[in-house]
């Protein structure tokens, strides 16, 4: 375990499961549909890659970088696009792939973003959720892991562009940040 590590939360193998669990589950939803999925950079990439590798369901991959401000002080934060979607998205099935959910503010922002552009449908799946954190109405159609209000990193998930290659979701030592 890495030594900033207070315990591993997620295992690589409770993930490997559960991830082609819900791959089994979005195959069944999309059969016959080809979705685009929408990779939401960078805290996603690895759940998106073990996502897309379990899925049987032909696709297509887009790529989305944003950020939000706000959060924590007003219900109302503002997305920043820093990277916006290559597809038309206009009349298709969107799938966002998501690390985490806290507040909800970046995922409903997001969210009511595309709807404008008129997609057939928009679902959100995510690794993690925070249920105890959320300040805006947003529920993903599907969650992996539902967690305790704690900070994890590994799986992709950075604290300051760190650990996001442990293969595994950690709960950072206090420590680390508070010093
Ligand atoms: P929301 O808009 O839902 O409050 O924010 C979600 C974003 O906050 C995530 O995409 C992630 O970047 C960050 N975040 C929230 N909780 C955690 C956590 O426990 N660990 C890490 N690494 N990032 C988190
Ligand atoms: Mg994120």
């Amino acid at each position: 375990m890495h030594p900033d590590c207070e315990r591993i939360l997620l295992t690589e193998e409770q993930i490997t499961r559960r991830v082609k669990e819900v791959a089994a589950q979005l195959d069944k939803l999309y059969e016959n549909r080809k979705p685009v999925v929408v990779c939401i950079l960078k805290g996603s990439v690895v759940f998106f890659v073990d996502l897309i590798r379990n899925m049987q369901t032909p696709c297509e991959l887009d790529f989305m970088a944003v950020s939000s401000y706000g959060a924590g002080t007003t219900s109302t934060g503002e997305l920043i696009i820093k990277k916006d979607l290559a597809a038309d998205i206009r009349g298709r099935d969107v799938l966002i792939v998501e690390d985490i959910i806290d507040s909800g503010n970046t995922l409903y922002h997001l969210k009511k973003m595309l709807n404008k552009r008129e997609p057939a449908s928009v679902n959100i799946v995510t690794l993690l959720d925070k249920p105890a954190r959320r300040q805006m109405p947003l529920e993903p159609e599907y969650t992996c892991f539902e967690i305790e209000d704690e900070f994890v990193i590994g799986y992709g998930l950075d604290y300051a562009e760190n650990y996001r290659n442990l293969p595994y979701v950690g709960i950072l030592k206090r420590s680390v940040y508070e010093k």
